[in-house]
């Protein structure tokens, strides 16, 4: 947890009620090693980011020990898009890193984004 992080104070949230009216967050799914939550700004009718419950600042900081908990989040996407009603259709799973990558908020996250044909090609 990083006092500074939007994300953190998210994740923080979701295990204490007390802080969800700070952190504004329509929490949709929590375990012990992922939090998922609506985007504020979405573009698409399902959009949710699904963030490690611990401070990684993006794929950069990955380090070997990380791959059980990033393997996880993926099952938590392909579950949640399940929930969602848009498995079957199709979604998409991004993680922007960096400046360049298009990376504005650097708790590493990955975006869920369906019920919508999506535009291609990306860059
Ligand atoms: P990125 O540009 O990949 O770092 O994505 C950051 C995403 O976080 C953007 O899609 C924002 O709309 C979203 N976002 C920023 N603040 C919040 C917040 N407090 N709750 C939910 N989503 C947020
Ligand atoms: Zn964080």
């Amino acid at each position: 947890m990083t006092d500074s992080c939007i994300f953190c104070k998210i994740v923080s949230a979701s295990r204490n009620a007390s802080v969800l009216d700070e952190a504004k967050a329509t929490i949709v799914y929590h375990d012990e090693q992922v939090t998922a939550f609506r985007d504020t700004h979405p573009v698409g009718p399902t959009h949710i980011l699904i963030v490690p419950n611990k401070h990684i600042e993006s794929v950069n900081a990955l380090e070997p020990e990380d791959e059980p908990l990033i393997g996880h989040l993926f099952t938590v996407a392909r579950k949640l898009a399940e929930a969602e009603g848009i498995a079957k259709g199709g979604y998409r799973l991004i993680t922007n890193t960096g400046p360049n990558g298009g990376q504005t908020i650097f708790h590493l996250h990955v975006h869920l984004i369906g019920g919508q044909r999506m535009r291609y090609p990306m860059g």
